[in-house]
């Protein structure tokens, strides 16, 4: 989908135009919000966990700088290569100019939102590196040229069907074969030789525990680890909010993680990397990429607590029916339409503004992330900065004149009682976007003004 000189709006309008897509997407999201509050439920210490793993991130973060080079220490101790990336040109070339050194042209790749971010695959393959995602989801996506569309479920928009096509056109599988299992398998043999044959390897980072220097990825199918078991470099890719102060603090971030993302009480594989074994190497790549900045910015410096459990974007009605490419961001869903804007606040003015602002995001964030009040500030500081859509700027001008002058309100209720009743289509139109899937209710004879100055004298 090309997705980028187009809005939330528009994007969205493109995804709701297959109906039953839209349904069962809204559906499977659900669902998946209601396995979460079951596990939940039976947790009675939920809450405390919640509040323990937000002050755990209050800490890091007013303390980031030096729980980062406490874990560069600890790691450089245990045999592991440490980098470090401004942004993600710098990340990118990072392991490129690894990939070089070791005369690597074919690397496997485990799940990543940094390196999705970074867009790190266009990247390498520019440079003749061939990526193979090894992450089921991301594999179908990477396969039909597409971005993730949720950070947990990368492929959650694609039906069964179409992955089949996909597999018979890449993989060779029977056409018409849509059986999940079937494809499952197809997929589990197709990377299984790729592991075997990757020299590297890329993971993504859960948390990296400054104490001891080592660093745990999640993953639910063992991607992760047999990429990295089978290689000679592996290469993982954190950014820098991924810090956590001990190992002990593991218990709480895991506990909460999966729980939040599938309803799982923990995910299959957590797996824990310390050092390298005996003739292989480990590289981390320690990111900025803007995250300093939001540190920096008071009103948002909190969604830098955020874990990628997804759980924010399963609860979103917006989210749920608008799909996750309506966000053109690597990082999609309410979450995303935080984080964007610090990135490039005039490409993602939308964001903040495609949310009902109801709260759900905020009461399912396992860290505690106050997210729809963010949503609303940004909304503040995108027209504050001028990047408010110019329609959108001239009506909120038009309003604010007519609600500061009882004269000019009273004269415009008349005018569109006037125009509702004698010349409804003026409004009623195309090009009324409130219109496009709302009825416009039936003009009132009077005004309350008007009711209630006779009732009053009554
Ligand atoms: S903001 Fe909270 S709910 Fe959303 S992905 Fe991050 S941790 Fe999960």
């Amino acid at each position: 989908m090309h997705t980028e000189t187009k809005d939330h709006a528009e994007l969205a309008a493109t995804f709701n135009k297959d109906e039953a897509r839209v349904d069962w997407h809204d559906e499977t999201l659900w669902w998946i919000r209601q396995k979460r509050d079951k596990a939940v439920n039976h947790l009675p210490e939920w809450e405390l966990l919640r509040e323990t793993a937000s002050q755990i991130k209050d800490n890091v973060l007013s303390n980031l700088a030096g729980y980062l080079v406490q874990f560069e220490e600890n790691a450089q101790n245990n045999g592991i290569i440490v980098h470090w990336a401004a942004d993600a040109a710098e990340h990118n070339n990072i392991v490129l100019g690894l990939l070089h050194s070791k005369g690597i042209t074919k690397m496997v790749k485990s799940k990543s939102m940094l390196t999705e971010e970074c867009h790190l695959n266009e990247h390498l393959e520019n440079n003749g590196i061939e990526v193979i995602d090894s992450d089921l989801g991301e594999r179908i996506v990477q396969l039909a040229k597409e971005p993730p569309s949720h950070i947990v479920l990368p492929c959650i928009h694609k039906k069964k069907e179409e992955i089949g096509d996909l597999f018979h056109l890449h993989l060779g599988t029977p056409a018409g074969n849509a059986d999940p299992q079937f494809l499952t398998e197809t997929a589990r043999q197709h990377l299984r030789e790729t592991f075997l044959t990757r020299r590297a390897a890329l993971t993504g980072v859960n948390f990296a525990v400054a104490e001891t220097g080592e660093f745990v990825v999640c993953t639910n199918e063992g991607n992760a680890d047999m990429g990295a078991h089978l290689a000679d470099i592996h290469i993982a890719s954190m950014g820098i909010e991924k810090i956590i102060p001990k190992r002990k603090n593991l218990g709480v971030f895991l506990r909460l993680l999966t729980r939040s993302a599938t309803g799982q009480p923990i995910t299959t594989y957590s797996s824990h990397f310390t050092k390298p074994r005996a003739g292989t190497e480990i590289h981390i790549i320690i990111v900025d990429n803007g995250r300093s900045k939001q540190l920096g910015r008071e009103d948002f410096r909190n969604s830098l607590k955020c874990i990628r459990c997804g759980a924010c974007m399963n609860t979103c009605p917006v989210y749920r029916r608008s799909g996750g490419h309506s966000y053109h961001n690597a990082i999609s869903g309410p979450i995303g339409a935080i984080l964007a804007p610090n990135l490039d606040m005039e490409k993602y003015a939308d964001l903040p503004f495609a949310s009902t602002l109801c709260g759900s995001c905020s009461n399912v964030c396992p860290v505690k992330i106050d997210i729809h009040q963010q949503l609303y500030k940004w909304r503040q500081v995108i027209v504050q900065n001028g990047y408010a859509p110019a329609g959108k700027k001239a009506a909120m001008k038009l309003m604010s004149l007519t609600l500061s002058s009882p004269t000019a309100y009273h004269m415009g209720g008349k005018a569109g009682r006037f125009v509702m009743k004698y010349a409804p289509f003026a409004v009623n139109n195309k090009l009324n976007p409130w219109y496009k899937q709302r009825d416009m209710p039936e003009p009132p004879k009077e005004s309350f003004g008007e009711w209630y100055a006779k009732n009053r004298k009554a």
